[in-house]
């Protein structure tokens, strides 16, 4: 199982909705995918329409040591994604965490055991921090998905993100890759959004995505019912581009296997 993190210290650029459609959409081309919600807000779970009730073993009891991977995946909608919800209780898990044994490696530890092999690749939806729990992802992470959007300040976060990965390398996981940045919540008519991309892909070359991700209300208006975009409206500009997204990613993932 491939382990990629979708991760951005700042709020409100588009990880969540990222997370769930290109996890979708790995889904309907036909990869088994495991998609774990390690943002105490729960968006990722809320988003693919998991109540409540149904969270009873979640990301939080996964991290702890409560129960095993298969006791918290539930099973979503869409066919062949599964995914481990968040609930509120994983806010103290920031806090507890720092006194537990192997606090960096909890949830490497977690998706490593004898199941994973149930899934062929596994998204984990990180909070807006670089606290413990962004830091669990990236090392349980072979790579990093990094969702950018065209705003103002779009690259002053990248270089705090930067560094974060600089230090997980040198310390926990060498191998960690950016298996790229994509470009959020583009908008062609404003001036702004498009000299924000073109600084972008100046300073960061190859690994920005060519897919761009267009504002499109149909994006934000899916996980109130619940469900991804990609089935809410598959043919919205939104979801044709979570698709295209992810066909990209699939070409830099040449080691994808097929689960046995
Ligand atoms: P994050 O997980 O980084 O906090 P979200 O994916 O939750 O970001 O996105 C923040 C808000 O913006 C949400 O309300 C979401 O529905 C909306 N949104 C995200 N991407 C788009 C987009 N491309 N077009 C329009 N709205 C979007
Ligand atoms: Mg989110």
């Amino acid at each position: 199982m491939i382990c990629v993190a979708v991760a951005n210290q700042k709020g409100g650029v588009g990880k969540t909705t990222t997370a769930i459609n290109v996890a979708t959409a790995l889904a309907a081309i036909g990869w088994r995918v495991l998609l774990v919600d390690l943002d105490p807000q729960g968006n990722a779970s809320t988003g693919l329409g998991i109540p409540q009730s149904a969270r009873e073993a979640n990301s939080y009891d996964l991290l702890t040591g409560q129960v095993s991977l298969e006791e918290c995946v539930i099973g979503s909608r869409v066919p062949r994604l599964e995914i481990v919800p968040a609930t509120v209780d994983l806010s103290g898990a920031e806090i507890e965490l720092v006194d537990m044994e192997h606090r960096t490696h909890r949830l490497r530890n977690a998706l490593h055991g004898r199941s994973a092999s149930r899934w062929d690749i596994c998204l984990i939806d990180c909070p807006p921090s670089l606290g413990l729990l962004t830091i669990n992802a990236m090392v349980a992470a072979d790579s990093l998905l990094v969702p950018l959007q065209c705003e103002f300040f779009a690259l002053e976060g990248l270089s705090q993100l930067l560094q974060t990965i600089e230090r997980i390398r040198a310390r926990f996981n060498p191998g960690l890759a950016i298996l790229g940045v994509a470009l959020t919540m583009y908008d062609r008519r404003n001036n702004l959004t498009e000299q924000v991309a073109q600084d972008v892909r100046t300073c960061l070359g190859d690994v920005v995505f060519a897919t761009v991700i267009p504002r499109n209300v149909r994006l934000s208006e899916a996980p109130s019912h619940g469900v991804p975009a990609l089935i809410y409206d598959h043919r919205c500009s939104g979801s044709e581009a979570y698709m295209a997204l992810a066909r990209e990613l699939l070409a830099r993932l040449p080691h994808l296997k097929r689960a046995a």
